[in-house]
C-alpha cells in the first residue's frame, strides 16, 4: 500500500524495491485517471471508447485505434491534472475524428477551453516526465 500526503508520497516496507513500487502504483493511478478522463469526455460527446490502457509509449502522450482502443502514457499521472485532461479529451476527439483537421479541434474545444495551453505545456515539459522510472 502507497500512501499520498499533501506534498509526499510514502512507500511503507522494504526500501529495496521501492521504485518498482512506486512506478507500479502511479501506472494504476495513471490508468484510473485517465480512463474516468476518457469516459466522461466520450460520454459528453456522443462517442463510444473501447479498451483504455496505459503504457510506456515515448514519443506519444496517447493514441486511439480504428477500432477505438485508446492508450495512454502512464507518465501523464505525474503531469497537471489539466495537461492529462487534455490528452484524454484529445484521444476521445479522435473516435470521432480519426485525424488533426478543423472538425476534430471543433470537438476538442468543446471539452476544453485552452488546448493551446496544454500542447505548449506537453511540448515544453514533456520530456521532463521522462525522467523518472
Ligand atoms: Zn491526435
Amino acid at each position: 500500500m502507497i500512501i499520498r500526503r499533501q506534498n509526499a508520497i510514502l512507500v511503507p516496507g522494504p526500501r529495496r524495491d521501492v521504485a518498482a513500487r512506486l512506478t507500479e502504483w502511479l501506472k494504476f493511478r495513471a490508468h484510473t485517471a485517465l480512463s474516468e478522463a476518457v469516459q466522461e469526455h466520450a460520454a459528453a460527446l456522443g462517442a463510444k471508447v473501447g479498451r483504455i490502457s496505459v503504457r510506456d509509449q515515448k514519443t506519444r502522450w496517447g493514441s486511439c485505434s480504428p477500432d477505438r482502443n485508446i492508450s495512454f502514457s502512464w507518465r501523464l499521472i505525474m503531469a497537471p491534472p489539466a495537461i492529462l485532461d487534455y490528452v484524454a479529451a484529445h484521444e476521445a476527439a479522435h473516435l470521432l475524428q480519426m485525424n488533426h483537421g478543423p472538425a476534430f479541434w471543433k470537438l476538442v474545444a468543446k471539452r476544453i477551453k485552452n488546448p493551446e495551453q496544454a500542447t505548449r505545456w506537453l511540448r515544453e515539459n514533456g520530456p521532463e516526465l521522462h525522467r523518472y522510472g
